[in-house]
């Protein structure tokens, strides 16, 4: 099929079948089923979409996506942005996990668990950090011992997003003790409803638990789930972090994603004091907010660049901690800067006096902060920027 006809037929599915309580801003499926849907219109965007296989579109269709050209993905973008759809679904699943078993998984892992995850049965969490391994994330002591056909697992996981709401855990153990710290880790999917299995949510000063401590005793994970050779997690665990850091899925969101609810612009128009010809009066602000906005559009294409000059459609290697760097540092300016243009309004965490997106505003300030140390701190991708990419010596 030509591209044109491609993007015709595209936009008349979206429009017919992209129901109102998937368009605009909002939330986004997670594909648990143990919270609520906050809409019901997102389960019928979340089955439309995956029986169309463009939850992954770029996947194989046996796997369950639609197996779309690079080119033919971007028009599916760039219909849903003009329809004002949303992603379908968002979870580690279709960005993390899905495609590192795509490029690891056996045959018989693909056919059984991508179309799963496409379909969006079920949220999934990471099980990386230990206390005493994070930046040193190789020193990690969780054990997974064979026995029979299961690896029986002891340990403890920390900072686990989202753990007490997910269906399934990815997770790096430790199988050799005696090996080298990379070479005896090897890579798992889990189920994490097992009575091994106990989640501990992290509360936090504002009240929320957006993170867990997971706890395992005698937790089993079957040995057809290892992803990867025994032994050789290290190299599967560092690629899924190319997938994580890339941050393509950023791409896929868009301008409906739910996390900037107003563009910097809009902000700037309704909190500061324009002249008559509608330009921000101060010119320092002006700076700051036409900085802004062209360094969010230059990060758009270069994703987008990135995503047509990869003729295979596969995520970036160690270059991705560039994309981590750079798309972290613009988001938290983003944040900075909205709440500095609201003024004291943007320093609000409750209260009448505050609207909602005032109120979310600050709190996405606050959040914010914590981009440059999830998925491996800034600081981290520096050192991989220059080993891996810039080939400095140690
Ligand atoms: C919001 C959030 C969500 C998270 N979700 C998950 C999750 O779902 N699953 C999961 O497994 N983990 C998760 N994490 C954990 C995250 O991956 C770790 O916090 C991160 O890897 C840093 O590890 P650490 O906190 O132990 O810090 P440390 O490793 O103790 O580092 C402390 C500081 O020292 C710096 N540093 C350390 N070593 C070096 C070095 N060699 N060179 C230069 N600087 C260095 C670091 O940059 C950092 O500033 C999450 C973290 C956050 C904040």
């Amino acid at each position: 099929m030509d591209l044109a006809t491609f993007r015709a037929e595209t936009r008349a599915w979206l429009e017919e079948n992209c129901p109102q309580g998937a368009r605009g801003v909002g939330p986004v499926h997670s594909g648990s089923r143990l919270i609520p849907v906050p809409h019901p219109d997102l389960d019928i965007w979340l089955e439309r979409m995956a029986e169309k296989g463009w939850t992954t579109p770029t996947w194989p269709a046996e796997y369950g996506g639609a197996g779309l050209s690079t080119d033919q993905y971007l028009i599916l973008l760039e219909e849903m942005r003009a329809v004002g759809a949303r992603a379908p679904l968002s979870n580690r699943g279709t960005t993390m996990v899905g495609p590192t078993i795509l490029e690891y998984g056996t045959e018989e892992q693909k056919r059984r668990l991508l179309p799963m995850i496409a379909r969006g049965e079920g949220a999934w969490c990471q099980g990386y950090s230990e206390p005493g391994a994070g930046s040193d994330l190789a020193s990690l002591r969780t054990t997974g011992v064979l026995d029979g056909d299961q690896y029986v697992i002891n340990g403890h996981k920390i900072w686990t997003s989202d753990g007490d709401w997910c269906e399934w855990m990815f997770l790096i153990i430790r199988t050799n003790p005696d090996a080298s710290k990379h070479e005896g880790i090897s890579f798992f999917v889990m189920k994490m409803d097992q009575p091994g299995v106990t989640v501990k949510p992290i509360r936090m000063i504002s009240g929320a638990s957006p993170f867990c401590e997971t706890f395992f005793d005698d937790a089993i994970a079957d040995k057809r789930d290892m992803i990867g050779k025994p032994n050789e997690g290290w190299t599967v665990g560092k690629r899924l972090l190319q997938h994580e850091r890339s941050g393509m899925e950023m791409l896929a969101a868009g301008a409906t994603s739910s996390r900037r609810a107003a563009g910097i612009v809009d902000i700037a128009r309704a909190y500061v004091p324009t002249t008559d010809a509608e330009r921000i009066a101060e010119p320092a602000t002006r700076d700051a907010v036409i900085n802004q906005e062209m360094q969010t559009l230059a990060l758009r294409l270069t994703q987008r660049r990135i995503a047509q000059e990869s003729s295979d459609g596969r995520t970036p290697g160690p270059a991705t901690s560039i994309m981590k760097i750079v798309s972290t540092e613009i988001e938290k300016d983003h944040a900075e800067l909205t709440i500095q243009l609201m003024g004291t309004q943007g320093q609000g965490w409750e209260g009448a006096q505050f609207s909602e997106q005032e109120v979310a505003a600050h709190r996405r300030f606050l959040s914010s902060r914590a981009a440059s140390i999830y998925s491996g701190s800034n600081e981290i991708q520096a050192n991989i920027i220059a080993k891996r990419v810039l080939g400095l010596p140690d």
